[in-house]
């Protein structure tokens, strides 16, 4: 991030701090605090306020767009209000890719956005963060999976009527993963990846056979022929590449 601050949330896009669990001290004496979000932040100081004053950024350091998001799903419960899509997408949109998944989930929950919002909504929220299935426990993403039906990249679609061979390109312990390709090169590369960014177990190609009804959604996004599937119960075999 260029924003000169640190990541003082000035940004809209502040959203590349990973959400880990850091001790509250450790990030203190760094000059960081966990914000209620869940994202770790600078702690904004005058000369911040000052800094971002001289520079005549629109957004006041001290505010969280992640946050009022949140807050605005909880606003939008307790007055029994429901949130049109646009009105969702807005907030959605605000908060950063990072809590796409969580606010998708906290307003399904809570019953502020109808169906028709989280099908609008899934392909993007699974997308925009870069490990999905590091911001939602996968019970939870088949919840959200099973209220959107199956969409390909945002919109309502048929779902394929004949099993789809897949393939993914992943370490041996996340082979189990949702998201695969029917990309076989596309999986190749990500285990490619993985053995860069892992030496000592490095990545393999795996196949799969997905049933209709293992298909979630199918996005094209990022050129990936992505689906994401429930691969509960499927056989997944590595490959040689
Ligand atoms: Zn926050």
């Amino acid at each position: 991030m260029s924003d000169g601050l640190g990541g003082s949330g000035l940004d809209v896009d502040d959203d590349d701090v990973e959400l880990a669990d850091d001790d509250d001290a450790e990030l203190a004496a760094a000059g960081m605090y966990r914000c209620k979000c869940g994202q770790v932040k600078t702690i904004v100081t005058d000369a911040h306020r000052e800094q971002a004053r001289a520079l005549g950024w629109k957004f006041d350091p001290d505010r969280c767009l992640a946050c009022e998001s949140y807050d605005a799903i909880v606003a939008a419960r307790n007055e029994h209000k429901m949130l049109t899509t646009g009105e969702f997408m807005t907030l959605f949109g605000r908060a950063g890719r990072l809590h796409g998944p969580r606010l998708l989930l906290d307003a399904h929950l809570s019953r502020v956005i109808a169906d028709e919002t989280v099908t609008a909504c899934i392909g993007d929220a699974w997308s925009g963060p870069e490990f999905p299935e590091q911001s939602l426990c996968r019970a939870d993403w088949l919840d959200l999976f099973t209220v959107a039906g199956f969409t390909i990249d945002g919109k309502p679609a048929e779902r394929p009527d004949e099993p789809v061979e897949l393939w993914r390109g992943a370490a041996h312990d996340r082979r189990q993963g949702m998201s695969w390709t029917s990309d076989r090169a596309k999986a190749e590369w990500f285990a490619a990846r993985w053995t860069q960014v892992d030496l000592d177990e490095g990545g393999s190609l795996y196949r799969t056979v997905a049933p209709p009804e293992a298909l979630l959604c199918v996005n094209n996004g990022r050129n990936e022929s992505e689906h994401v599937i429930n691969p509960r119960g499927l056989h997944i075999r590595a490959e040689s590449r």
